[in-house]
């Protein structure tokens, strides 16, 4: 009989678990034919989520739970899930029910008779999302795709369900700056997806501000392209050449009219806007530093304060 991990990053989720459980032992008991563990990742939550956890192991012994001993991002409670599961299937899901458990049997169902590694799902919606958000998201797919190989499509989740190898692959992937998403793609194997409308969250609120969106964003293009460094050195380049016209037409200015010195309000200009470029450009090659600074310390990417789980025996990372 297979068995089907599923893996929950929890931040402050107390109001929204006892409804996913529910939901979860409900499909469980549909798709009796495969075996079911509920990994929950407490993310250093303030809230009840870990006591809750506690009840709900209590009464069920399919809920494991590992809790962190601080905040360390989705990223790492997804990284520290993959590595403790025991499951021959795999699948990431948000605690706020925004990835259906529903769609779990079709997920089982395509990835046994396509025989695939992986089957993704994508939202073809934003319905009830703040519409801001929704072109920032637009934009920065749209930017990805451009400037990234690795194709992530608009409205893909880190929902999907992964054989062994797959989850393995990810797992190979030890960097400490974490993007899921790319990742799926980066690996490669065989992925179909499934497409659906979007769920607004069960309850509670959602933990991602605009500014955490944005950095998490960012990390995501540099991590997946060195485009920005590239289009910087395109700008110096364009300047170089521009300057090189300049200092003919002066040279020529002075020899015919011999009126060098106007000009300084043009010259002013001229020395914000390259010392501007020369900021911003500073500003890119910074990120990726940061990056290289981060990745070097070789830091754990999680810590764990407490957990059921035998976290010895099967390390992975
Ligand atoms: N989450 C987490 N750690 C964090 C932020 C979020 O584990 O630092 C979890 C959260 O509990 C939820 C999932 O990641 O299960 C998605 O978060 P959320 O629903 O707040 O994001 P949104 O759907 O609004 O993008
Ligand atoms: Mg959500």
């Amino acid at each position: 009989m297979d068995k089907i991990s599923l893996i929950i990053p929890c931040y402050n989720e107390e109001e929204s678990i006892p409804i996913l459980y529910n939901e979860l032992d409900r499909i469980s008991n549909i798709m009796n034919y495969v075996e079911f563990g509920f990994f929950f990742i407490d993310d250093g939550s303030t809230d009840n989520t870990l006591t809750l956890l506690k009840k709900l192991n209590s009464n069920d012994s399919r809920v494991k739970y590992i809790s962190f001993s601080r905040n360390f991002g989705k990223e790492s409670a997804m990284y520290a899930g993959l590595s403790y599961v025991d499951g021959n299937y795999v699948a990431i899901l948000d605690a706020d029910m925004q990835d259906p458990p529903s769609l779990l049997p079709r997920l089982y169902q395509t990835i046994k008779q396509g025989d695939y590694n992986s089957v993704a799902t994508r939202r073809i919606t934003r319905a009830g999302e703040p519409r801001f958000r929704t072109i920032c998201a637009k934009v920065f797919y749209k930017i990805m795709r451009k400037i990234s190989k690795t194709n992530i499509v608009d409205g893909s989740r880190d929902f999907r369900l992964m054989d062994r190898k797959f989850v393995n692959s990810i797992l190979s992937l030890k960097e400490f700056n974490r993007f899921t998403k790319g990742m799926y793609n980066w690996v490669g194997f065989k992925t179909t997806c499934i497409e659906y409308e979007n769920v607004k969250r069960c309850a509670g609120k959602t933990k991602w501000s605009f500014i955490g969106l944005l950095t998490y964003s960012l990390e995501g293009i540099i991590s997946y392209s060195t485009v920005p460094l590239i289009i910087t050195s395109l700008i110096g380049l364009f300047f170089f050449i521009l300057s090189l016209f300049f200092i003919i037409f002066i040279i020529f200015r002075q020899m015919i009219y011999h009126n060098s010195a106007n000009g300084w309000a043009s010259m002013t200009c001229i020395i914000l806007l390259i010392g501007g470029i020369q900021l911003f450009s500073i500003g890119i090659i910074g990120q990726y530093l940061s990056q290289i600074y981060l990745e070097i310390k070789g830091r754990p990417h999680f810590i764990i304060n407490e957990t059921n789980v035998n976290v010895d025996k099967n390390v992975k990372k």
